[in-house]
């Protein structure tokens, strides 16, 4: 008999968490945190202390009490009693915070597979973002590649490469004693490396699977024009063609495609890029496993922005450590208000600040990342201040953007092409929606064990 329980993923866009039991195998597919965990009691500086560990978790219902599965340190103060874990495994399918942010809560000795390049990203932001991205320490943490056959008890796992918003993104299938179960993580089919999302479909589908979770992200979004990376890509080059200042950008860095849209844009341009030093050391961290992305020290195209010190020197002792690699490639606010129409530059809400020392003339903002935060209610008060920086210093504003999750027509190529006998639509909350689709969908409720 093979069970799930959906402890996150379930009717919420996000936040996976699903335990897979088959016999004496128990497995987690990610690890991860929803989207808006926490937010009914927590605001702001309103926040747990992680030393805390899980009492206020438990507190407010946002942690299932299961036991055998958190660590002792984070079980020390709550009435949940520590016990040896008996989960074999955890499977991280790629490092967005949805899957893979509560992984510091587990038991030290549960091992945790996840693939390399998930691995360092994770590692390069948690040097950055120490307190906001941290996955704790595992005693056995076990990195893989595509087509890797990983033994778990008598269930084999097969990690194989997808493409989404983030590099190394992984889909898993899972060979269990009632036969293949697909796992698809996030993944899309309209970016530069499809080709990989492709491989995945053709693998699942030969595989002949009994049951498939898959991720449903955008099976509301119907009438919306897919928009390719390429098509992207084009957008940005008009517009930064067309300014007759500098161009902002503001696109999360973990988006690899993005960045390469943008530096691509620039370049036909013939603008320099500019990025602060947390973006290039996220860079030069990936570039090791991401080769086609440029050195940021030896490319020409690339200027690496240090903002105004305290002392208001730009001096060594006035940045952190890992800044300092990157001072020969300097460039200050001096250099870019001098500069401003031969250069784009990255630059998020919270980096507004430099516009004061800028001085833009004649900008452009172009906003290149989720929606979101351009339509939704809670979003509203950042979302005035971005418009009043915005009117302030004149910044004509632009929207560029693709999704990282399948459109509902690639979902339903998807799902005819993999033909699973049971199908269960998580990380959505259009489940019921997949029935147009197929005859024998499975509605996720969460924390429900659905037997399979
Ligand atoms: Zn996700
Ligand atoms: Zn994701």
């Amino acid at each position: 008999m093979v069970s799930l329980t959906f402890y996150g993923g379930a009717n919420e866009i996000g936040g996976n968490k699903i335990l897979l039991e088959d016999k004496d195998a128990r497995i987690y597919l990610d690890f991860g945190q929803s989207f808006d965990f926490g937010e009914d009691y927590f605001y702001e500086y309103l926040q747990p202390r992680a030393a805390h560990g899980l009492e206020v978790y438990f507190e407010f219902d946002l942690l299932p009490k299961v036991p055998r599965l958190y660590s002792k340190k984070m079980l020390d103060r709550t009435d949940l009693k520590y016990e040896k874990p008996d989960i074999d495994a955890v499977f991280i399918s790629h490092s967005h915070s949805d899957h893979v942010n509560h992984l510091e809560f587990l038991d030290e000795s549960i091992p945790v597979y996840m693939g390399h390049g998930t691995h360092k990203i994770l590692e390069a932001y948690h040097k950055l973002y120490s307190s906001l991205v941290d996955i704790g320490e595992h005693t056995s943490l076990n990195l893989f590649k595509s087509g890797d056959k990983l033994k778990i008890k008598h269930l084999v796992i097969e990690p194989i490469h997808v493409e989404h918003s983030i590099p190394g993104a992984y889909g898993f299938i899972v060979h269990t004693s009632k036969g293949p179960l697909i796992y698809t993580g996030d993944l899309r089919l309209h970016g530069p490396q499809s080709n990989m999302t492709h491989e995945f479909i053709e693998k699942a589908a030969k595989s002949k699977p009994y049951a498939m979770l898959t991720e449903g992200t955008r099976m509301g979004s119907e009438q919306e024009h897919n928009y390719t990376e390429e098509e992207v890509e084009d957008k940005i080059h008009g517009i930064v063609k067309e300014s007759k200042g500098i161009v902002f950008v503001y696109f999360s860095m973990s988006n690899i495609d993005r960045f390469m849209s943008v530096y691509r844009a620039a370049i036909k341009n013939k603008k320099k890029l500019v990025v602060d030093t947390k973006f290039a050391f996220i860079l030069d961290s990936l570039k090791e496993k991401i080769p086609v992305l440029p050195d940021v020290m030896a490319d020409k195209n690339i200027q690496i922005y240090f903002r105004l010190s305290k002392s208001g020197e730009f001096e060594e002792k006035d940045y952190k450590v890992y800044e300092r690699k990157y001072m020969p490639k300097m460039v200050t606010y001096k250099d870019i208000s001098k500069n401003q129409k031969e250069l784009v530059m990255h630059m998020g809400f919270n980096k507004l600040m430099e516009l004061v020392y800028l001085q833009p003339k004649n900008a452009d903002y172009i906003y290149s990342s989720s929606e979101h935060f351009l339509e939704g209610e809670e979003n509203e008060a950042e979302r005035t201040v971005l418009e009043n920086w915005m009117k302030h210093f004149g910044v004509k504003f632009h929207k560029a953007h693709c999704s990282g999750h399948a459109s509902k027509q690639d979902l339903a190529h998807l799902v005819k092409a993999i033909n699973p006998k049971i199908l269960i639509p998580i990380h959505t909350q259009r489940a019921e929606d997949f029935k147009g689709f197929h005859v024998n969908v499975k509605i996720a409720e969460k924390e429900k064990k659905m037997e399979i």
